[in-house]
């Protein structure tokens, strides 16, 4: 990489930052995308939910978006940022190798990590028949026997919710103490998994229950304090590395020439809502290029 000076360095290529970078390229605005590429998805099968992508494999979108900005000013490069300083029209961005960027607009789209159970089968159907979002994977596991696995506060929030997609919904408090009808409070062994599918949920006990599906809590956790490097103020403060950024209708942040979209600022993470707000970024940094901040 080069001493040039970017219009934008985007932080992340998945809905969000690819969405962003479309609208820069269109806009003429020379972008360079920094993309680890691990997107939050990958391990699903398909993507629920998102117009015109329904069910299909994330990774398609993924190399669709990028296709699509190769005939603009858009450049995407594999690797990881580790640091950010600066102020707007001259932020610096430092990567794991050590080479740096210099940017006059940053979009911060490096999603979010997603903490499920730490149960053995789960990581082996995670984004499968393991999930955290009844509206991306419930369609695939309607009127099966289903679990919800949380001994925690949401418990019960979460049965009701799976009971859109199927009547035969119980609840697993995994050792928990539960007062909800029907609590199973037996701890958990492990998932079985049979041909990578699930097969049931084995107990301590010895005994299995049969499941198709279950719905598990997977509490969302900034990926790196870049947001914080660059002073970038969190929803929630404390602590702040458990929260989405504070970005706006526009996704801009309190910090001037710094843009948020996708995860890392989204109260209910979606592609669909990655890819809009992607958008926005895009439009509100080209806006302040063109008329100031
Ligand atoms: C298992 C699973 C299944 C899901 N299924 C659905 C679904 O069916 N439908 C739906 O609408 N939503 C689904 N979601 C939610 C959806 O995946 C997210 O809302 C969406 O991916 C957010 O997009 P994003 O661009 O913000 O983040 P991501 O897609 O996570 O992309 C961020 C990118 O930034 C990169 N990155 C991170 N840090 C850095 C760094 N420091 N430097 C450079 N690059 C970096 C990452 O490696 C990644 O490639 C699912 C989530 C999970 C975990």
């Amino acid at each position: 990489m080069t001493d040039r000076l970017w219009d934008v360095v985007v932080v992340g290529g998945g809905a969000a930052g690819l969405s962003a970078a479309l609208v820069l390229g269109r806009a003429r605005r020379s972008t360079l995308v920094i993309d680890r590429g691990r997107q939050s998805n990958l391990p699903a099968h398909g993507i629920g939910g998102l117009l015109g992508h329904d069910g299909r494999p994330p990774a398609e979108l993924y190399a669709s978006g990028r296709d699509e900005l190769r005939k603009y000013s858009v450049d995407v490069e594999i690797g990881t940022v580790v640091a950010a300083s600066g102020k707007a029209d001259d932020f610096t961005l430092t990567l794991d190798t050590g080479d740096t960027v210099r940017a006059r607009r940053i979009v911060l789209a490096a999603g979010m990590d997603y903490t499920y159970p730490d149960i053995p089968g789960v990581a082996e159907l995670w984004g499968r028949s393991v999930f955290h979002c009844p509206f991306c994977h419930g369609w695939e596991v309607q009127d099966q026997p289903l679990a919800v696995l949380d001994g925690g506060p949401m418990a019960e929030h979460r049965v009701q919710l799976l009971s859109n997609w199927s009547d035969d919904v119980v609840l697993l408090t995994n050792g928990e103490p539960s007062e909800i009808p029907g609590a199973d409070t037996r701890r958990v062994a492990r998932l079985s998994v049979v041909g990578g599918e699930l097969e049931g949920v084995v107990f301590e006990d010895g005994s299995t229950l049969r499941r198709k599906g279950i719905l598990v809590p997977a509490p969302l956790s900034q990926r790196s304090d870049l947001a914080e490097q660059l002073g970038v103020t969190f929803a929630d403060p404390s602590p702040a590395s458990l929260n989405p950024v504070a970005a706006d209708t526009r996704a801009m942040t309190n910090v001037p020439g710094v843009f948020a979209a996708g995860d890392i600022g989204a109260p209910m993470p979606q592609v669909a809502a990655a890819v809009a707000t992607g958008s926005m970024a895009g439009n509100a940094a080209v806006q302040t290029l063109i008329f100031g901040l």
